[in-house]
C-alpha cells in the first residue's frame, strides 16, 4: 500500500516509508477526537507538498533579502489578501512558524524582559506560552493568571477586570487550549482598556470557528489575533498574526527579523488555500457542524452520567472530568486509545490531581465533522466512550478490543483526504 502512495519515499527509504503507512492506517481505522487536531484537504495536503520548499525568502513580499522571490512573493500575498478577507483585518502575517512562535513574536513587539503579562493559567485552559511558569513566557516575563470560577467553570470577568487593574499587565492574552465556552471578546477589550494593556486574542482553537460564523469574531475588539492554522481552520501546522494597521510594523519586525528566519513557503502555500477554502459556504456549514455536532455529544454524554466542565459546551470542545468515575484522566485516555478513540487526558479546573496524571480528558468534534460524521452518530461515539470508560475500570481488555474494531467500521464508511480507503 505505501509503495503504491508514496513511491518514491518508499524506494528511497522505506522504513520511514513503513512508519508513514502504519499512521495513514491509524488515522482511517480511529476517531479522533482531540479537539486541536483536524484533517486537512487534498489540496493543502498537496500545497504544502510542493517545490517552494526550495526557497528561501527572508523578508516581506517585495521587499526580500533573496533574489528569485516572483513566485514566492505571489504565493505569500495572496495568502496575506485572503487571511484579511476572511478574518476583517487590516494586516496579517502569516509567516510564524508554529503557534508558539507567533505568541512569543507578540512578546517581542511589545514588551521587556520582566514586564508583566496576564493570560488564563494552564490548568484552568489556558495556554503554556500565555506567561505559565514552565515556558519562556513565564521565565522572561512576570506572569499572572486568571482562571474560571470553580461553581459555574466560566471566566468571571469582573475578578479579570480587577486583577487587571491591580496588576496593569502589558499584555493581556485571551482565549486558550481547553476552553468549552464563547469568549466574550468585547468584555475583554473593556478591561484591557481600563488597564492600559495590549489584548492578544489567541483563537488557535477556534479560528475555524470564527472564519465560518460559529464563534464571534475578535476583529474590532483586540489589538492582536494570534492562530494556529491547523486547528479548526483545518491548513497545515503553522499560524498567523493579525492586527490593525498601527501594530503592523511592530509584528512584522517581531516576527521578522525579531525572532524568525525564512518562512516555510510551501506551508505559507497551504496556509493560502486553507484560507480559500474556509472562505466557501461549505466552510460555514462546516463550521456550524463542528459546534452541532459537539452539542449533541455533550448531551449524550451528560445522559451517560458523564460530569463536564461548565456543563457543556458553546463550541468545538468539551472536558469531561472523570472524578466521578473513579478513573484518572490518564487511565481513560490509554485505554480509549486501545479502544480506538484518540484524546487526551487534561487537566480540570481546580484539579487536585497532578499535570501529568490529572483527572479529565478532553475531547473535540473538529476531525469527526471533517470525516463527515453528524449528530446522528453522536449518542453512539458517547456509547463507545461510556463503555470504554466502564471496561476500563473493570480492566475488561476484550470490551476495549470489540469497541476498536466496531469503530473502525464506522469509520470506513467516513474516508478523509490523504488516507488509505479500508
Ligand atoms: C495550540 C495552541 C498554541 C500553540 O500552537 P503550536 O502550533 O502547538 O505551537 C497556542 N495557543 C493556543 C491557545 C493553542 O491552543
Amino acid at each position: 500500500m505505501s509503495a503504491s502512495r508514496h513511491p518514491a519515499l518508499s524506494a528511497t527509504d522505506p522504513e520511514l516509508a513503513s512508519f508513514v503507512a502504519a499512521e495513514e492506517v491509524l488515522q482511517a481505522q480511529t476517531l479522533r477526537l482531540i479537539p486541536s487536531e483536524n484533517y486537512v484537504s487534498a489540496a493543502v495536503l498537496e500545497a504544502s507538498g510542493t517545490v517552494l520548499q526550495n526557497k528561501y525568502s527572508e523578508g516581506y513580499p517585495g521587499r526580500r533579502y533573496y533574489e528569485g522571490q516572483q513566485n514566492i512573493d505571489r504565493v505569500e500575498a495572496l495568502a496575506v489578501e485572503r487571511a484579511k478577507g476572511l478574518f476583517g483585518v487590516d494586516h496579517a502575517n502569516v509567516q510564524p512558524y508554529s503557534g508558539s512562535p507567533a505568541n512569543l513574536a507578540v512578546y517581542l513587539a511589545f514588551a521587556k524582559p520582566g514586564d508583566t503579562v496576564m493570560g488564563m493559567a494552564l490548568p484552568m485552559g489556558g495556554h503554556l506560552t500565555h506567561g505559565w511558569g514552565v515556558s519562556a513566557t513565564g521565565s522572561w516575563f512576570r506572569g499572572v493568571q486568571y482562571g474560571v470560577r470553580q461553581d459555574t467553570g466560566l471566566v468571571d470577568y469582573d475578578a479579570v477586570r480587577d486583577q487587571a487593574l491591580t496588576e496593569r499587565p502589558k499584555i493581556i492574552f485571551c482565549g486558550g487550549t481547553a476552553l468549552p465556552r464563547t469568549i466574550d471578546f468585547a468584555a475583554f477589550a473593556s478591561i484591557a482598556e481600563e488597564a492600559g494593556s495590549v489584548l492578544v486574542a489567541d483563537v488557535a482553537h477556534i479560528a475555524g470557528l470564527i472564519a465560518g460564523g460559529a464563534h464571534p469574531s475578535p476583529a474590532g475588539h483586540v489589538d492582536v489575533i494570534s492562530t494556529t492554522t491547523h486547528k479548526t481552520l483545518r491548513g497545515p501546522r503553522g499560524a498567523m498574526l493579525m492586527c490593525r494597521e498601527e501594530h503592523a510594523k511592530a509584528i512584522d519586525k517581531a516576527v521578522f527579523p525579531g525572532l524568525q528566519g525564512g518562512p516555510h513557503n510551501q506551508t505559507t502555500a497551504g496556509i493560502a488555500v486553507a484560507l480559500h477554502e474556509a472562505a466557501q459556504p461549505s466552510f460555514t456549514a462546516y463550521a456550524h457542524q463542528v459546534v452541532a455536532n459537539a452539542k449533541a455529544l455533550a448531551a449524550a454524554l451528560l445522559e451517560r452520567g458523564f460530569d463536564l466542565v461548565s456543563g457543556g459546551t458553546d463550541n468545538h470542545l468539551i472536558l469531561i472530568d472523570l472524578t466521578g468515575k473513579g478513573l484518572p484522566g490518564k487511565t481513560a485516555a490509554k485505554a480509549l486509545d486501545r479502544a480506538g478513540i484518540v484524546v487526551n487526558y487534561n487537566t480540570v479546573p481546580f484539579d487536585p490531581r497532578k499535570p501529568f496524571d490529572p483527572s479529565g480528558v478532553r475531547i473535540g468534534t473538529p476531525s469527526l465533522t471533517s470525516r463527515g460524521l453528524g449528530v446522528d452518530h453522536m449518542p453512539q461515539v458517547a456509547d463507545w466512550i461510556a463503555r470504554a470508560v466502564d471496561a476500563a475500570a473493570k480492566g475488561d481488555e476484550q470490551a476495549l478490543a470489540a469497541i476498536r474494531a466496531e469503530v473502525a467500521g464506522l469509520m470506513a464508511e467516513f474516508p478523509a483526504p490523504g488516507l488509505p480507503l479500508s
